[in-house]
């Protein structure tokens, strides 16, 4: 976010750890899903597509975003499940559905006659997250402004009008402080005696997996369970694959727990049709990342009532980067003035809104 204000305002980004993106942005799968979320998650999606599609003369040459397809596959027993997904997906054209055949053509790893139906969201990309990355960084080195690392901040306290910042990396002093401090955000509030949002983080696990022998995972679609139990994903020639765990932890530097691991390796062999040496030599990495709620699971964007200056950018759960751009772009407007973006209700994302606290 901080670089849709260096334009206009001189920015400094705090970041306790040594480098950006250590906690949930670096661990997370990077893919952009349409129909993902309630509609005010679908609607920041939409108003954040421009933005990934245009050339900001930073960043990758490349295109940040990039073809993938997701399927969402049901068994026998989950037929109810699909019909449910279905109704929603197919009443917004997010999706197409498709046979069992057509599935298992478009992922022959499919065990034949696991899923006996699905449907297919063409327009789920992958995002070049090292990419968007550094574009951010780019900007806001070219706007004059500062990332700076090893900078926890520890103490708040607004006078004659600034905040004042004590932080590992020294003080600071700014007329608006924007708190994105992910799953810390809640306690960063505190410090600032803002009201409390009732922000939850829950846990999700991720493994990296060398792909079976003769198989290119960059031509296979993303592969979910209709009832998320689990996804697979083809990431960088290998395949990335979660049991879409949600458990309800401290904010911390998690790490996957190894039942979680095996319960996603068992889901993952009862679908797929992956090599018998799977765990022993084919489990490359796993690892463990944060996604952080409010009650009704929207993201917080927003000035706080009791602590002026004081502005929440938090609470974005499973979808924090695919929305970065319009949500960014909303904290700008909010903060700076200047246009929301297009299909926007900030009302939708206010600290105040009935709702955000359950
Ligand atoms: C396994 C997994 C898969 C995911 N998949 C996707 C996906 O496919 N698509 C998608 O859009 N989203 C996905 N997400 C969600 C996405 O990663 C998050 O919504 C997003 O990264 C949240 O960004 P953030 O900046 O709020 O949090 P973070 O990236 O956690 O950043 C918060 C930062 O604040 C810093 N901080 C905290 N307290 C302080 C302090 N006192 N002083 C200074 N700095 C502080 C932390 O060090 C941290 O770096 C996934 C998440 C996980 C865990």
């Amino acid at each position: 976010m901080a670089s849709a204000l260096s334009g206009t305002a001189r920015v400094a980004v705090l970041e306790r750890e040594n480098l950006p993106g250590y906690h949930a942005t670096g661990r997370s799968a990077a893919i952009l899903i349409s129909s993902l979320g309630p509609p005010e998650i679908q609607a920041l999606t939409q108003a954040s597509l421009a933005f990934f599609k245009q050339d900001h003369g930073f960043g990758p040459k490349t295109p940040l975003l990039r073809a993938r397809g997701l399927i969402m596959i049901a068994r026998e027993d989950q037929r109810e499940a699909l019909a449910e997904r279905a109704e929603e997906m197919l009443a917004h054209k997010r999706a197409v559905t498709l046979e069992a055949e057509e599935i298992r053509l478009r992922m022959p790893l499919l065990r034949p006659g696991y899923a006996v139906g699905g449907l297919y969201e063409a327009e789920a990309r992958d995002i070049d997250l090292p990419g968007l990355m550094t574009l951010h960084r780019e900007k806001l080195r070219h706007d004059g402004s500062e990332l700076i690392c090893n900078a926890e901040v520890f103490a708040l306290q607004r006078h004659s009008g600034l905040w004042q910042l004590e932080t590992a990396a020294g003080r600071f002093a700014a007329p608006v402080v924007v708190n994105a401090a992910g799953a810390w955000a809640e306690q960063l509030g505190a410090l600032a005696g803002a009201a409390p949002l009732g922000l939850e983080s829950l846990r999700r696990t991720g493994l990296f997996l060398e792909p079976p022998e003769g198989v290119t995972p960059e031509e296979l679609p993303m592969v979910a369970d209709v009832e998320g139990r689990f996804y697979l994903k083809p990431e960088a020639g290998r395949l990335m694959a979660s049991p879409a765990d949600s458990v309800l932890s401290l904010p911390g530097d998690v790490k996957p727990d190894p039942l979680d691991v095996a319960l996603c390796l068992d889901r993952l062999r009862a679908a797929f049709d992956l090599p018998a040496d799977l765990p022993a030599r084919r489990l490359l990495s796993t690892w463990a990342g944060l996604r952080s709620f409010v009650a009704d699971g929207v993201p917080v964007c927003g000035f706080d009532d009791r602590a002026k200056g004081f502005f929440w950018l938090a609470g974005q759960g499973g979808c924090g980067i695919q929305c970065s751009p319009a949500l960014a772009a909303l904290a700008g407007a909010l903060i700076a003035g200047g246009p929301v973006p297009e299909g926007l209700d900030p009302e939708w994302f206010s600290p105040r809104r009935p709702g955000a606290l359950g």
